[in-house]
C-alpha cells in the first residue's frame, strides 16, 4: 500500500505543466484531486516518476456560463458542479449526476477533467458528457485540440488523450427546451454506477422530437443508445414505445460482468435505469 517514490512538481502556468509534461515523457502523470491515481500508486498499478499537481492552474478551474455554451475547467471539482447555481440553471443535468456521485469527501477533491481521463467504465460523467454533446478541450506540447465527448472514450481506462496532453477544459451546448434526467444503480460500496443512465428529451411545441440517451457503467465504456434514441421523436410515454426503447436501447452490447453483477443482472438494471430516466424526463 506504500507507493514507489516519485518526484512531485507543482506548476504554476499551464505552460508550465505542458512543459513538465513534455520533459518527463511517460514517466510523469498529471495529478487533479488524486482521488484515482493515488490509489493506483499505492496499488501499484501506476509507478509515475514524477507527478505533476495541476490544481494551481487557474485557467483549469471555474465555471462559465456563456448565452451557447457552458465551459468548465477540468480541475473544477465535483461539489462544485453540484452546488453551483447559476450551472443548475443552464445545465440542470450537471448538478443531478455531481450529487451522485460517491459522497461528501470524494466530491470535494475529484475533478470533473480527472474523472473523465481516468475513463472508469462505471464513472458518471462519461454518460453525461455524451448526452450532453460535449467537447473536450485538450493541449499539449504538439499544440491544442477540440475532442467530441462520443470520440473521446476509446475503452476500458482508455481515451483519446495522447502522452503528455492535459484537458484544459470541458465545453457543452445550452439547449433551449430540454427535460433531462439521471438514474445510476450506486455500488454499495463505492458509490460507482453499476449502471448510470443520462436521458436528454428535446421538445418542440410541448412535444418531444428526440434527444440522447447516454449509459455508463454496463459495457466497457460509455455509449450512446443509438438505436433507443431513434424512438424518442414523438415520445409521450406509451408503454408500447417503452418496452421497444428499452428493447433496442442494449441490443448490440456487450456487458460487463463481475462478483457484484453478472451480464444479465446489469442489463436488467440497465433497462431498468433507463425506464426510471425516461419517467423522470418526461417529468
Ligand atoms: P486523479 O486521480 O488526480 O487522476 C486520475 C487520472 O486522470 C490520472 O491518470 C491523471 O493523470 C489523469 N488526469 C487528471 N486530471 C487530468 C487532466 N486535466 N488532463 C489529463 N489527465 C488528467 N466517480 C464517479 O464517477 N462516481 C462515483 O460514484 C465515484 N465513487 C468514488 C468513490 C471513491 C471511494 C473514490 C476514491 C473515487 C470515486 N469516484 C467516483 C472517482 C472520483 O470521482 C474522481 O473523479 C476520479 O477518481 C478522478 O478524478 P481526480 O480529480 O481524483 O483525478
Amino acid at each position: 500500500m506504500i507507493p514507489n517514490a516519485f518526484d512531485y512538481v507543482r506548476p504554476t502556468t499551464l505552460q508550465g505543466a505542458v512543459a513538465a509534461l513534455a520533459q518527463h515523457g511517460e514517466a510523469a502523470r498529471p495529478m487533479a484531486g488524486g482521488h484515482s491515481l493515488l490509489p493506483m500508486m499505492k496499488l501499484r498499478l501506476a509507478g509515475p516518476d514524477v507527478l505533476i499537481d495541476i490544481n494551481a492552474l487557474s485557467e483549469l478551474h471555474g465555471v462559465a456560463i456563456g448565452p451557447d455554451e457552458v465551459t468548465i475547467g477540468a480541475a473544477t471539482t465535483h461539489a462544485t458542479l453540484e452546488h453551483h447555481a447559476a450551472l443548475a440553471q443552464a445545465l440542470p443535468l450537471m448538478p443531478l449526476v455531481a450529487h451522485q456521485i460517491a459522497d461528501t469527501t470524494v466530491r470535494n477533491r475529484g475533478t470533473l477533467g480527472g474523472s473523465l481521463a481516468h475513463a472508469d467504465p462505471s464513472a458518471d460523467w462519461p454518460a453525461a458528457m455524451l448526452a450532453l454533446d460535449a467537447r473536450i478541450d485538450v493541449t499539449g506540447v504538439a499544440g491544442s485540440r477540440s475532442i467530441a465527448a462520443a470520440d473521446f472514450f476509446e475503452g476500458l481506462f482508455t481515451t483519446a488523450l495522447q502522452p503528455g496532453e492535459l484537458i484544459v477544459a470541458v465545453r457543452i451546448p445550452v439547449q433551449h427546451g430540454v427535460r433531462t434526467a439521471y438514474r445510476k444503480f450506486r455500488h454499495p460500496a463505492s458509490g460507482y454506477a453499476v449502471v448510470g443512465v443520462a436521458v436528454v428529451l428535446r421538445f418542440e411545441r410541448g412535444t418531444c422530437c428526440g434527444g440522447q440517451i447516454a449509459v455508463t457503467g454496463l459495457a466497457d465504456r460509455a455509449f450512446r443508445a443509438k438505436g433507443a434514441e431513434l424512438l424518442l421523436a414523438g415520445f409521450t410515454g406509451q408503454a408500447d414505445r417503452i418496452e421497444r426503447l428499452l428493447h433496442l436501447a442494449f441490443a448490440d452490447v456487450t456487458p460487463l460482468a463481475d462478483r457484484f453483477a453478472d451480464a444479465e443482472y446489469r442489463l436488467q438494471l440497465g433497462r431498468t435505469m433507463l425506464r426510471r430516466a425516461l419517467t423522470d424526463a418526461l417529468g
